[in-house]
This record gives C-alpha cells, sequence and structure tokens, in this order.
C-alpha cells in the first residue's frame, strides 16, 4: 500500500517525540507499505513565530508572514529525515515548493491548485521516503504562501490525491474524532466513523481535530482519511460515505468556536443597496463572513450584525469605518469575546425539534443567545465566550452523546 501519514504538532514537539515519530514511520516501511510524511511545526512554533511578527509591526505584510511562517516546518522536516536517516531509513525532506504545491497568491490562506509530485515519486522509486513540509505552497509568482491554520492536514490529503495513495492518515494528540472535544467534555466518545458531509461541518464550526478544507478536498478528491493517535495504538476515526446507522441519532457532535468576533452597525438606513455596500469590501478582502442578521427596522433604519474571523477583525473594522460615513450610518460596535456552539448531525434531516431542545438547554443555563443560523445538518448559536465549554458541556449531556 502507498499511506500518506501526517504528524502534527505535539507529536513532533520535541527531539525524543520526532525520533519516536521516525520508529513509526520505520514500522510501517518494515510492513512492506511506502510511506510519505507530512509533518506540522513543533507545537507552538507558529503561534511564537506569528507572535514575533506582531511584535515587530502592528500589521506584519501577509506575504512576509508567509515567508516566516514557512519556516517552522523545515525545522521538523529535516530533524525526522535526519532521524529515519540515521536509523537507516533513507529519507529527504522536501519544502512545499520542491514537490510542486501551487497555489494562488492569496497569502496567509492560500488555495492549492495543483499538486506536482514529481520528487515525491522520484524518491519513492528510489526507496527513499519523502518528507514534505506541510502548511506551505509556492504562488504563480515564486513565492512562499501558507494554506491557513492548521493547513498541513490540507497538505498531506492533497499529496493524497495526487499519488492515489491508499490511505491517508492522520495522526495526533487524541485517539480520533469525538462528540465533542475530549479536553472539554471527559466524557466524549470516540466515532469510529463520520461522513465526509458530518466532518465538514464539524471542523468548519470548530473541531480543529482537522482543517475544513482537508476534509472538504478528501470528499472532493475521494481520498481515504483516517484520524488516529501518534500516543496510543488503536483504529482511529474513519471518513466514509453517509450510511442508515448515522441517521439514528438526531445528533453526532456538538461543537465550540472561539475564534469568532461580531461587529455591528447601528442605525444603518433600509434600502436597496445597502447590504452589497457592506459586504462587498469583506468579500474582496478574501474575508469570510460567517453568519449575519439584520434586524426590523424602525422608522426606516435597521441594526446589522454579522462575524468575522478574529484575526481578520482589525482589518474589518477600517472597512466598515468608511463604510459607515458612505451609506450614513450612526454607530459601529465590536464584540470580540463571544463564541459560536453548534450541533452537527445527519439525523437532524429526519428528526425534528433539535433546535427547540438546543434553546432550551442554553435557556437552563441561563445563556443568552446572540445570533442563530441553521442548515439541514447543523443548528449553531453565538453565546458569550464565557458559557463557551459550559454550553458545550450541558448540550453533550442533553443529547445523550456520552453513552450512544
Ligand atoms: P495537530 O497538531 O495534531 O494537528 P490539533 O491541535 O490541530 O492537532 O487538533 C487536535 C485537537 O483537536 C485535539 O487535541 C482536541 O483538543 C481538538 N478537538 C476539537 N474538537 C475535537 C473533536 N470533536 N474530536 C477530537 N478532537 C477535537
Ligand atoms: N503549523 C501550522 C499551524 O500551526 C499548520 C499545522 O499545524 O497544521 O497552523
Ligand atoms: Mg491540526
Amino acid at each position: 500500500m502507498l499511506i500518506v501519514q501526517k504528524y502534527g504538532g505535539t507529536s513532533v514537539g520535541n527531539v525524543e517525540r520526532i525520533r519516536d515519530v521516525a520508529r513509526k514511520v520505520a514500522k510501517t516501511r518494515d510492513e512492506g507499505h511506502d510511506v510519505v510524511v507530512v509533518v506540522s511545526a513543533m507545537s507552538g512554533e507558529t503561534d511564537r513565530l506569528l507572535s514575533l511578527a506582531h511584535e515587530v509591526s502592528e500589521a506584519p505584510a501577509e506575504r512576509e508572514v508567509d515567508v516566516l511562517l514557512s519556516s517552522g516546518e523545515r525545522v521538523t522536516i529535516a530533524l525526522l529525515s535526519i532521524a529515519l536517516n540515521s536509523m537507516g531509513y533513507p529519507a529527504k525532506a522536501f519544502t512545499g515548493r520542491q514537490v510542486g504545491i501551487v497555489t494562488d497568491g492569496v497569502h496567509t490562506r492560500a488555495r492549492i491548485e495543483r499538486v506536482g509530485g514529481e520528487r515525491v515519486r522520484e524518491a519513492l522509486k528510489q526507496g527513499i521516503i519523502p518528507v514534505i513540509a506541510g502548511f506551505q505552497g509556492i504562488s504563480g509568482e515564486s513565492d512562499v504562501t501558507t494554506l491557513g491554520r492548521g493547513g498541513s492536514d490540507l497538505s498531506a490529503v492533497a499529496i493524497a490525491a495526487a499519488l492515489k495513495a491508499d490511505l491517508c492518515d492522520i495522526y495526533t494528540d487524541v485517539e480520533g474524532v469525538f462528540t465533542a472535544d475530549p479536553n472539554i467534555v471527559s466524557e466524549a466518545r470516540k466515532l469510529d466513523k463520520v461522513s465526509y458531509e458530518e466532518m465538514l461541518e464539524l471542523a468548519s464550526l470548530g473541531a480543529k481535530v482537522l482543517q475544513n478544507r482537508s476534509v472538504e478536498y478528501a470528499a472532493k478528491h475521494g481520498v481515504r482519511l483516517r484520524v488516529l493517535s501518534t500516543f496510543k495504538e488503536g483504529s482511529g476515526t474513519l471518513l466514509t460515505e453517509e450510511d442508515a446507522d448515522m441517521e439514528k441519532l438526531a445528533v453526532s457532535g456538538v461543537t465550540c468556536d472561539r475564534n469568532q468576533a461580531k461587529i455591528t452597525i447601528i442605525g444603518v438606513p433600509d434600502r436597496p443597496g445597502i447590504a452589497a455596500k457592506i459586504f462587498g469590501p469583506v468579500a474582496d478582502a478574501n474575508i469570510v463572513v460567517d453568519m449575519i442578521i439584520q434586524n426590523v427596522s424602525q422608522e426606516s433604519l435597521t441594526d446589522i450584525s454579522f462575524t468575522v474571523p478574529r484575526p481578520d477583525v482589525k482589518k474589518t473594522i477600517e472597512m466598515m469605518r468608511s463604510v459607515v460615513k458612505d451609506i450614513g450610518a450612526k454607530e459601529l460596535e465590536v464584540k470580540e469575546d463571544i463564541a459560536k456552539v453548534s450541533v452537527v448531525g445527519v439525523g437532524m434531516r429526519s428528526h425534528s425539534g433539535v433546535a427547540v431542545r438546543m434553546f432550551s438547554v442554553l435557556s437552563k443555563e441561563g445563556i443568552n443567545i446572540m445570533m442563530i443560523s441553521t442548515s439541514e445538518i447543523k443548528i449553531s448559536c453565538v453565546i458569550d465566550a464565557k458559557y463557551a465549554e459550559l454550553a458545550v458541556r450541558a448540550l453533550h449531556r442533553a443529547f445523550e452523546l456520552e453513552g450512544a
């Protein structure tokens, strides 16, 4: 078999762990498989580099941030290949550029356009283990780009797709995908399988165990994807097509996303074209607006609230200042300490009353709901950040996820 193995930050967090990873890779080789390894930077390293950039400048240029961040993964590919070579397993470290991960030019959140993979194939043919830097690519202008936080998962999936690998294993610090973050809910239960569609919602709504774009890419390219622990033996969680079993429960997971902020424009004149004026510039800046609510207008004035990723708040506020002037709105308000809690499940298609149950659980805990959004298989509520963990635990209990 050809297996792509991806090891996350904690799994390569220090030299001892890098040696352990080398032993796991070697074992897979000994079992007769071809292995391609993708690694993240050591845990905490990407955050450390980012904060250095912010120490130097309040608004560091994104092209330069990518040059900086991509250095984290260079360290781990080199150390892991050194470890493998010293154990007698020929290995070579490759950057994103060297393996032809070509992206668009949107720095810090680039999208993969194509994966060449020639040098990987060449190495495999020679019996060499390719060790590839995750999270990075190269734009059409030959600039280094990064794929958004958690982007090494996407690198692994894209490489697996390009090589038509039999399996893409994402090794991390938990045993698989759980009904909620096991670090928040101790009774959370590991799922043996999860559908691509549910996983995409879970990942997009805060379950960072897989980056959301990696799930989308895997579904689109038919990559067999598994999540499992680096530290504990086990079968992990396999991503599969949806089946009848999955519909039995209304809810299969609870998530929480604390990486959003809410922006409210107060006193917006209620006339056609206003929404386009507000959200046009935000979209042009590649900022993803998540929830939007507009209040009923009173005397032709309304309030519009929306959420954006927290790292984009400053930029959005700057844009909104001129929009507010332009459209003759009254004021701008920002609330950063919010959290979005969500329940997800394909079973929602056939079970009714899930939303009402969610609202009553939150109300019993005395938690105020600021925004609501729903889709066919998820319901999300924006609440005060300080109640996030309480809400996740209460919902996990109310939907009886621990015992199922
Ligand atoms: P890595 O560095 O290996 O990529 P991440 O920190 O990105 O690891 O992702 C693993 C973490 O995801 C876990 O430690 C866990 O806290 C978190 N997590 C959030 N939601 C879930 C979930 N539903 N199931 C499993 N882990 C989750
Ligand atoms: N090192 C990058 C990050 O911390 C990419 C990854 O770990 O997947 O976001
Ligand atoms: Mg990750």
